[in-house]
Parts: structure tokens; C-alpha cells; sequence
């Protein structure tokens, strides 16, 4: 299999996401129970956590862009207590430098620093993480997300979009990430090959058809492969 570019899921592939998005509703909610109270207590953690999935529901029609579906979610919070005027941006700030604050899993960077100095990498995430706040953007050549699509993963779309941006043919390109649908059954019906970060041990779900082209544990192992291909 010749492999003359990659495409990179961000969460859950380099980092766990989970608790940094803890993190972020934690952050959030300091600062509510400190400059609003009675929004604090209308919407508690649990109930804002409801509420923007219930937006999410809602409005699949921004089903790609959980920035927009935020906003929303606080502006409606803010409405119910009578305060048309939420201070939308700083709430956003908050949440958005507590949800990049993530901790990049051991193997991470080592095997970036490996792989992009022999292939270009384009980072594809359904997610709003910043590249530059997490201080990893020069280890990749383009950075594609749902939000400037226009359509999420797994649409074949942004998979396309993808390879467009680097300038290769699908099946050049090799597609990472921790996801079986959104990466892996995504990338290989846009024609990419793929590789299943696994860093669990799980057996491929069968009911998703053809296993991927690489199942590895983690990004160094996905390293030590790469490079035993060969660029
Ligand atoms: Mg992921």
C-alpha cells in the first residue's frame, strides 16, 4: 500500500477529549455561579448539558457545527431567566480555552514529530479544537473541520475535501482515528485507506463491514508501520 499523505482525527485520536470538555462545563459554570447566579441555579451542569443536546436535536441543520450549537444553548439558557443580553463571547472564551487545554496521550507527539517529517498531515475533525491553542498547528499541512465544510464526518464529502486540500488522490491518502463509523467506514467509502487508532484492544465491529486497512494501538505504532512502509 503506497501512503503519500494523511488525513488525522483530533479527539480521541491524540488526545482524550472527555475530560477537557468536563473541564470546559466545569469552567462554565464557575463562572455563572460567580456573575449569574440565577442562571447557575435554572441550569446546573446536568440541565445545560441537556439543554444543548436538546439544541443539537433540534437543529440538525448545524449538526456540523457544535460552535454554533454553544451559542444557541447559552443564549436560550440566558432567556429562560430573563437575560436577553448574554455575554455570549466571554462565555465562549471560557469554554473554548478550557476545551483545548487537552493532554496529548504519551505517544502523541513523538510519532507526529516521526510521520511529518516524511508525510504531509491534514487534520480532519468534526470538532472545534484550535490547532494553534493547543500549539501542535505546525505539524500539520491543512486543517479541515465540519464547521468550514459545511458537512460532517463520515459524510464522503469532507473526506474529499480533505484530499483536495492536500492535493492527492483518495486512495493515496491514509485516514487516522479512533472512531469505526466516523473514521474509519467514512474515510474508506470516500475511497481513502484507513487506519483504526484502537487504543482499547476492541475486536472490529463486524456489522461495519470490512475491516480497516491498519488496526494499531496507538499513533507510534501507527509510526513504526508507516515507516517500515516506506515513503
Ligand atoms: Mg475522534
Amino acid at each position: 500500500m503506497r501512503i503519500r499523505a494523511l488525513t488525522l482525527d483530533l479527539d480521541d485520536t491524540l488526545w482524550p477529549v472527555l475530560p477537557a470538555l468536563e473541564r470546559a462545563d466545569r469552567d462554565l459554570d464557575a463562572y455563572l455561579r460567580q456573575h449569574f447566579p440565577d442562571v447557575a441555579r435554572a441550569w446546573p451542569i446536568p440541565a445545560m448539558r441537556a439543554l444543548r443536546a436538546e439544541v443539537a436535536a433540534e437543529r440538525t441543520d448545524l449538526a456540523h457545527d457544535f460552535t454554533a450549537q454553544r451559542y444557541i444553548t447559552m443564549q436560550r439558557a440566558f432567556a429562560t431567566c430573563g437575560i436577553e443580553q448574554a455575554p455570549l463571547d466571554t462565555l465562549w472564551e471560557i469554554y473554548f480555552s478550557a476545551r483545548n487545554s487537552v493532554e496529548l496521550f504519551p505517544d502523541s507527539l513523538p510519532a507526529l514529530e516521526r510521520i511529518t517529517s516524511h508525510w504531509p498531515i491534514a487534520s480532519l475533525t468534526n470538532g472545534n479544537a484550535d490547532l494553534d491553542r493547543i500549539g501542535i498547528r505546525s505539524h500539520f499541512a491543512h486543517h479541515v473541520c465540519a464547521r468550514d465544510t459545511g458537512v460532517a464526518k463520515p459524510d464522503p464529502r469532507i473526506f474529499a475535501a480533505a484530499a483536495e486540500r492536500l492535493g492527492m488522490a483518495p486512495g493515496d491518502i491514509l485516514h487516522v482515528g479512533d472512531d469505526p463509523e466516523l473514521d474509519v467506514v467514512g474515510a474508506r467509502d470516500a475511497g481513502l485507506r484507513t487506519a483504526w487508532i484502537n487504543r482499547a484492544g476492541h475486536p472490529w465491529p463486524g456489522a461495519l463491514g470490512k475491516a480497516p486497512d491498519l488496526d494499531v494501538r496507538d499513533m507510534s505504532a501507527l509510526a513504526d508501520w508507516l515507516e517500515a512502509q516506506g515513503e
